[in-house]
């Protein structure tokens, strides 16, 4: 095959890439989307291996290239299959990361190749510069929101004393090093540089905490998609270019709309981390009561009640508990109850998490209420029912100034006539702060798994 046809499956995959986020932006098309976006990656890939001998070049290293394949099939598939659906935001920060640690890679590894033969071009130099800082960025800073959203780290911010000048320090020297590298060429001023941007990275995202959260995931995402198309430039591929475009395009976009979701500016998250001061601990240590309850108390409330909105949170991902909200929402239905599911943007642990949980139970999307609809209603709601959620309902983002998700936006649950809330403890959620709602005279506990509850609660409906 000549490098024409080579040059045109290159656009056929480029197209499928277009088509994936097509596909993608509707659950209905979704999966196919998805199909048709790993079609475009498999043909990108296989164009990789043939196109060079196309136009005359040797091709090197295949076997290298073959087992770094396979090693990246072996872990990733198994990886990919295990994961509960709960944890995919940190495995797709992981993911995330790694496309961006590995972009910077090649791009050094080019460098080095092309400083063998004298100092590179400065346009090849500037867009080296730029993928290695960047995706070293998106490295580390993936891998510190990855450790967030495993919960092997606090999930609250990380402050200390000073911070904003070491961030500021350490982002003033990588750009220093960033122009030692762009006049002078040379390995070393490249390898300060890689590591202060990882340092960067690192320094960025540990001020982040709550709201920001989801926010800085995608930011991340765009920063990997720039990375790859810069990379692009460097390997003069056309398709990392054209992939890393979209992946960098779609991120912003998606940041975007989520900063917005989340009353937060983009400006502010971008640059919170120069401005985030130490938070001063609670250190309360006072014991305080809260109104438990059991599945009876629960049913006679919901029995009685006109109006139940339910509001679904991470906590019913965790439980897998969609099935059976379902069934207690259809049982008070068929008892002349109005049921309406609140959502929150941000509710679960990435964007749409609760649209595709309650989706998979067949919950009729008109149950499905979002946060600017539903929040005028509560006060003629008689019963909010909150299934395993905590941050997007806690009255802190209005009231505690400072706090992690101050500022977001919640569902104003405290304005109904009653809320019961199904949770197995006392513990906070993402965000790790108190929630005062736990402890109103107007809120009822039922503690206990979310799908375990909600079966109790719907035997009880039954025998009333
Ligand atoms: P939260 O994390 O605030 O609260 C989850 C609640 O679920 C906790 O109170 C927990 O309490 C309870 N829970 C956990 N497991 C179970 C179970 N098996 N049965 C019953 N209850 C359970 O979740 P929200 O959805 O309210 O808020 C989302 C948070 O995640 C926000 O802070 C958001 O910023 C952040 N985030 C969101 C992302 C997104 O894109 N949507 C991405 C990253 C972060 P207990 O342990 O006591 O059971």
């Amino acid at each position: 095959m000549n490098s024409t046809i080579y040059d045109l499956l290159g656009l056929a995959s480029a197209v499928c890439f277009i088509l994936a986020l097509k596909g993608l932006s509707t659950p209905k098309t979704a999966r196919r989307g998805n199909l048709i976006g790993a079609g475009g990656a498999t043909l990108a890939t296989i164009i990789v291996f043939f196109a060079p001998q196309a136009s005359g070049e040797k091709h090197h290293n295949t076997l290298l290239i073959l087992a770094a394949i396979a090693f990246g099939v072996l872990v990733g598939v198994p990886a990919a299959r295990k994961i509960q659906m709960t944890q995919m935001p940190q495995l797709v920060a992981l993911f995330n990361g790694v496309g961006g640690g590995a972009a910077a890679l090649v791009a050094t590894v080019e460098y080095l190749n092309l400083s063998q033969d004298g100092k590179p071009s400065t346009a090849n130099l500037i867009a080296t510069v730029f993928t290695v800082i960047v995706g070293c960025t998106s490295f580390s800073g993936s891998v510190i929101t990855f450790l967030k959203l495993q919960e092997l780290m606090t999930t609250r911010p990380v402050v200390f004393p000073a911070g904003r000048f070491v961030i500021a320090a350490t982002l003033a020297g990588t750009l220093g090093t960033a122009g030692w590298v762009i006049k002078s060429g040379g390995n070393t001023p490249l390898l300060v540089m890689g590591g202060l941007a990882l340092l960067f990275g690192v320094l960025f995202v540990l001020p982040v905490g709550g709201a920001d959260v989801p926010i800085v995931i995608s930011l991340l995402n765009a920063f990997t998609g720039l990375t790859v198309a810069a990379s692009g430039y460097v390997l003069q591929s056309t398709l990392l270019i054209v992939a890393g475009t979209l992946v960098g395009a779609s991120g912003t976009i998606l940041t975007r709309l989520m900063a917005a979701a989340m009353g937060r500016s983009l400006f502010g998250t971008l640059f919170g981390a120069f401005t985030a001061k130490p938070q001063e601990a609670s250190g309360s240590t006072e014991v305080r009561s809260v109104k438990s309850g059991s599945a009876d108390d629960v049913a006679i409330l919901l029995n009685y009640a006109q109006r139940v909105v339910i509001v679904p949170g991470f906590g019913l991902a965790v439980a897998q508990a969609q099935h059976t909200v379902r069934e207690l929402a259809d049982i008070l239905t068929a008892k002349g109850v109005d049921v309406a599911y609140g959502i929150h943007p941000v509710a679960g642990r990435m964007p749409g998490h609760m649209n595709v949980l309650l989706a998979e139970a067949n919950v009729p999307y008109e149950q499905l209420v979002e946060m600017e609809e539903v929040n005028p209603t509560f006060p003629q709601t008689d019963v909010v029912l909150v299934v395993g959620a905590n941050d997007v309902v806690n009255p802190a983002a209005k009231t505690t100034p400072g706090c992690p998700i101050y500022g977001m936006p919640i569902l104003d649950v405290a304005e109904a006539g009653n809320v019961i809330f199904l949770k197995r403890s006392m513990r906070p959620g993402f965000a790790g702060i108190e929630n005062e709602l736990l402890y109103d005279p107007k809120t009822t506990l039922l503690f206990g798994d979310a799908k375990d509850s909600l079966t109790k609660v719907v035997n009880a409906l039954k025998a009333l």
